[in-house]
């Protein structure tokens, strides 16, 4: 099989194969035949995006021991992390999100861990929602959810979702993989956009997986793809398997694009870094608050990135900075 030859199929528009997928995924991350994929994924999110990338920002509404047992998670009750719980007021929710809105986000993210109310949460979103402008897209990062639950979302104001099938799912957590599928077609049935990524990868992930959810995550015609790495939470169980570094994620994000129909406008990564940037992904997150990659109860005081900094690496990869509500969730 040939790198090139592959490059030319997918700049033709053609859908890859899996073993295709697997091809590129194998070269190594710094030889000539990545970095052409590279260039050429990074092409493509151009040519769809219109050379504009797009920054979205998460808050959490609450930081909890989490039983789902997501081993990557910093939540997670296996983890042992956190042991005091924090709810955000709607006055603390309100601000956190008009703050995420004058910095400019293109989309607010607002999360949960998976046992949230999800009455009080659509309380908080009503209080959240009234107090941005009509046209700021907000999105919900909650747990699997009922029909009934998604259309109260859809009703509440949200225009997405983030929900995402992870790496070894109902294996590395305690989340059975069916239920997030069912989540993400009941998301998508409801009339919310659904955002999604292969994720978290680390270095024990085959390339056979990893195409495997690249196709998987083809097959939702998402509002996005990409992929992120899973961060280590220093102290757990699943930090023994360590990390992939941002080359190998970079490769991984390029490939998930030329993996992705035209239709779909946005990759991302997480977390933000130039070098995923110059690989074709054209999204970014900034965090505020709880965070599940991190350990400090407040990310803007560890992991988190600001709005302001994600826009700087952007452009020192060559982008330009999208303004205004978020297309890839329209
Ligand atoms: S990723 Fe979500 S569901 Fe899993 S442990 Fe963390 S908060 Fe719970």
């Amino acid at each position: 099989m040939n790198t090139q030859d592959i490059i030319k199929k997918s700049s033709a528009g053609e859908s890859l194969s899996q073993s295709e997928l697997v091809h590129l995924l194998s070269v190594p991350p710094d030889s000539p035949d990545a970095y052409s994929v590279m260039a050429e994924a990074s092409r493509i999110s151009k040519e769809v995006s219109q050379g504009k990338a797009e920054i979205h920002a998460q808050f959490a509404l609450n930081l909890a021991s989490c039983p789902c047992n997501c081993l990557f998670c910093s939540f997670a009750h296996v983890n042992g992390i956190f042991k005091d719980e924090i709810e955000l007021s709607p006055e603390q929710a309100v601000a956190y999100a008009r703050q995420f809105e004058e910095k400019g986000a293109n989309a607010i993210f607002v999360m949960t861990t998976a046992k949230y109310a999800f009455g009080h949460f659509i309380d908080m979103s009503k209080e959240i929602r009234q107090n941005l402008k009509p046209e700021t897209t907000l999105i919900a990062n909650v747990g699997d959810q009922t029909p009934e639950n998604a259309k109260k979302l859809k009703d509440a104001g949200y225009a997405g979702v983030y929900h995402a099938l992870r790496l070894r799912e109902g294996s590395d957590t305690g989340i059975p993989p069916q239920k997030r599928k069912d989540s993400i077609r009941t998301f998508q049935e409801a009339g919310l956009n659904v955002g999604t990524c292969v994720e978290p990868v680390g270095p024990e992930h085959t390339n056979e997986e990893l195409a495997q959810m690249i196709q998987f995550t083809a097959s939702l015609n998402p509002s996005y793809s990409g992929a992120a790495r899973r961060i280590e939470i220093p102290g757990t169980k699943i930090a023994e398997r360590g990390m992939i570094n941002e080359l190998r994620m970079a490769q991984i994000v390029a490939v998930t694009r030329l993996g992705m129909p035209r239709t779909v406008m946005g990759n991302c990564t997480h977390e933000p870094c130039t070098l995923g940037a110059v690989a074709g992904a054209n999204l970014f997150w900034a965090e505020l608050g709880a965070n599940p990659r991190d350990v400090k109860a407040r990310t803007e005081d560890g992991r988190g990135d600001t709005i302001e900094h994600c826009a700087i690496l952007f452009r020192e990869s060559g982008w330009d900075v999208w303004n205004g509500p978020s297309r890839y969730y329209q």
